[in-house]
C-alpha cells in the first residue's frame, strides 16, 4: 500500500484564499508521510533525517519523510533507485500493524469531534462537520484542533483541506502539505481548481491525461472551456465526463459517507466459572468500569452513554444502555450506572443478592464520546443520572467531583506500578 500522495502540487494555490467559511463543511485530513512519521515518532533520533519505508531490492518505496523527498524519492519508486539517489537514507521495513494501531488512535481522537468520518485509507479521511458546527461554530476551529491534538498526542503531523465538497477539500489538503491547513471559500472553488494541472484531479491518470494532451488540454482551466459532450468524446465515458465537467466548475456532488471503525470504549471479562453471585458480578463490573474510565481519561474523552453487557451460559447475550444527563469519565460515575443497568437487564430487585440466571461474561462500555477539552462538565450533575432516577444511585458519601480528581491521581499510580496496584473503594 502506498500512502504518499504523488498528485501534482502548485505553489501558486498555496496562499490565502479568504476567510468566508460559509458552506465549507467538508474537511479532508491527510497525515503527512504517515509511515515515515510513525517510525520517527517511535525513534525520535531519526527526526530530520531522510527516512524511507521500504526495504529489499525488489520492493517499492511505501513512504518517505520530507527530508528524503528532497533527494527526489517518491512513493512507488523502486527501493533500489531510491538507494542510488540517497545511499545515506535510513531504510526501514513496513510495519503495518504498528501504523494501523496509530491510525486507530488518531481516528478515535477525530471521532470525538463528530462521527461523520469517511476513512478512505489508513491515513486519510473526509469529515463532514455540519453537525459539529453547532458546538464549534467554525470549520477552521475544528481543523486547527485536530491538527494540534494529532501532532501533540502522536508526534505525527497532518494537513487539512477545508471546502464545500470532497474534491476541493482533497485538493486543498494536498496543496497545504506538509503540516498545513488550507481553506478554499465556496465562491472561489472554480478559480482555485482552474489553477491546477489536469493531472491533479483524482481519477485523471496517465492514460486519460495523454488523451487530453492530444486535444491540447493539460490544465483544469483548459478543461473548463470544453462542453460535457466534448469531454465525453475525449474520455469515451459519459459518467467520467460528467464528473470532470463538474470538477472544472469546482463542483462535486459526492457525499461524505461515514465509516467509523470504533465509536465506543469497552472492557469485558469472562468468569472462571459461570456465576449467579451478585457480589462477584459487581466486582467485575467495578473493575471494568475502572478500566473504561482510565481509558477515557487517557484519551481525553468523556462518555455520555454507558452500556452493560452480559453473556449467559448458553452464549446468548443481553445489553442495556443508559444515556446520562452529563458526560462522564470516572468509575465513580460509570460503575453505579453499570450496576444499575445490570439490575434492569435481569429485572432484579434492589434486595436481591443472586442473579436469576448464571452469567459467563460481563462488561461495560462507554459511547457517545466527546473530547474533554471542549465539553462543559456539570459538577452538580457529575454522577450523571437522569433526575428522576438519581435517588436510586448509591450514596458514595463523597462529592463526585472529588472522586474524579482522586481517580486521576490513581491513573498516575497505576501507570507507575501497574493496573492492579490500586482501586478506589467505590460501591
Ligand atoms: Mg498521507
Amino acid at each position: 500500500m502506498v500512502c504518499m500522495s504523488t498528485s501534482p502540487r502548485s505553489q501558486a494555490v498555496k496562499r490565502d484564499w479568504g476567510h468566508d467559511e460559509t458552506g465549507c463543511t467538508v474537511l479532508h485530513i491527510d497525515m503527512d508521510a504517515f509511515y515515515a512519521s510513525c517510525e520517527i515518532a517511535r525513534h525520535p533520533e531519526l527526526k530530520g533525517k531522510p527516512v524511507i519505508i521500504g526495504t529489499g531490492n525488489r520492493a517499492v518505496v511505501s513512504a518517505a519523510s520530507y527530508e528524503a523527498r528532497a533527494y527526489g524519492i517518491n512513493s512507488a519508486m523502486p527501493v533500489a533507485s531510491a538507494r542510488r539517489k540517497c545511499p545515506q537514507g535510513i531504510y526501514l521495513p513496513v510495519d503495518m500493524a504498528y501504523y494501523r494501531s496509530i491510525s486507530r488512535h488518531i481516528f478515535d481522537l477525530i471521532a470525538t469531534v463528530t462521527d461523520q468520518i469517511e476513512q478512505v485509507s489508513v491515513d486519510e479521511a473526509y469529515v463532514d462537520v455540519s453537525a459539529a458546527l453547532l458546538r464549534w461554530h467554525r470549520p477552521t476551529a475544528i481543523a486547527a484542533w485536530i491538527r494540534q491534538h494529532v501532532s501533540e498526542t502522536f508526534n505525527v503531523t497532518c494537513s487539512v483541506g477545508i471546502a464545500a465538497n470532497k474534491l476541493i477539500a482533497k485538493l486543498a489538503s494536498t496543496n497545504a502539505k506538509p503540516d498545513g491547513m488550507l481553506l478554499v471559500p465556496l465562491a472561489r472553488h472554480a478559480e482555485f481548481i482552474r489553477m491546477l494541472p489536469l493531472r491533479s484531479i483524482p481519477g485523471v491518470g496517465p492514460a486519460s491525461a495523454e488523451r487530453f494532451r492530444r486535444w491540447g488540454v493539460e490544465t483544469v482551466a483548459q478543461l473548463a472551456t470544453l462542453s460535457e459532450n466534448e469531454i465525453t468524446q475525449i474520455t469515451g465515458s459519459k459518467v467520467h465526463a460528467h464528473g470532470l465537467w463538474l470538477a472544472a466548475q469546482g463542483k462535486d456532488d459526492r457525499r461524505v459517507t461515514p465509516h467509523t471503525p470504533e465509536k465506543s470504549i469497552g472492557n469485558e471479562r469472562t468468569f472462571m466459572t459461570d456465576t449467579t453471585d451478585l457480589q462477584e458480578v459487581s466486582n467485575l463490573l467495578r473493575r471494568s468500569s475502572e478500566d473504561v474510565a482510565a481509558t477515557l481519561r487517557a484519551r481525553g474523552l468523556l462518555a455520555r452513554t454507558i452500556t452493560t453487557k452480559l453473556r449467559y451460559e448458553d452464549l446468548s447475550y443481553g445489553t442495556k444502555a443508559l444515556t446520562l444527563s452529563a458526560p462522564v469519565d470516572s468509575a465513580a460515575s460509570i460503575f453505579p450506572t453499570a450496576r444499575k443497568l445490570l439490575f434492569a437487564l435481569l429485572h432484579m430487585e434492589k434486595t436481591d443478592t443472586e442473579l436469576p440466571r448464571p452469567v459467563r461474561l460481563a462488561g461495560v462500555s462507554a459511547s457517545g464520546l466527546s473530547p474533554a477539552q471542549s465539553t462543559a462538565l456539570q459538577p452538580a450533575l457529575d454522577l450523571g443520572f437522569d433526575v428522576e432516577t438519581a435517588e436510586d444511585g448509591p450514596d458514595l458519601g463523597v462529592e463526585p467531583q472529588k472522586l474524579r480528581t482522586a481517580e486521576k491521581t490513581l491513573d498516575s499510580i497505576r501507570t507507575r506500578y501497574g493496573k492492579g496496584s490500586v482501586h478506589l473503594g467505590v460501591g
